[in-house]
């Protein structure tokens, strides 16, 4: 019987320049690359499709959306200041990603939801 399946492999593509939320400075982070592996007996063969990319921080290892290469250093302090939400107004402290009064998500959240 031939096994065959496939899995999840993560592989660093590059190195981008850019301004760490994290760490609040410049830092240089791997470019990783999250892709669907063919796998025969266990061991991955190729890859079938890319599922996600994402930078990994080299200095905090903290990961950020593709997205945060395009922040200027002025973006990401206006993302980490308190928020106002835009449903009901009320000011959110900026290490939540919903309104703590109407649950509403906030826009455009620049840190990837940590389901580790
Ligand atoms: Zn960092
Ligand atoms: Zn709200």
């Amino acid at each position: 019987m031939i096994i065959w399946g496939s899995c999840g492999k993560e592989k660093v593509v590059g190195q981008e320049d850019f301004f760490c939320p994290r760490c609040r400075s410049e830092a240089v982070g791997d470019h990783v690359r999250v892709s669907r592996y063919f796998t025969l007996y266990f061991i991955p063969l190729f890859p079938i499709s890319t599922v996600g990319e994402y930078i990994r921080c080299d200095e905090c290892e903290g990961t950020f959306e593709m997205d945060v290469l395009d922040l200027t250093q002025e973006d990401i302090e206006k993302a980490l200041a308190p928020w106002r939400c835009q449903q009901c107004g009320n000011n959110n402290p900026s290490d939540y990603s919903s309104c703590l009064a109407c649950k509403q998500p906030r826009a455009n959240s620049i840190f990837l939801e940590d389901d580790e």
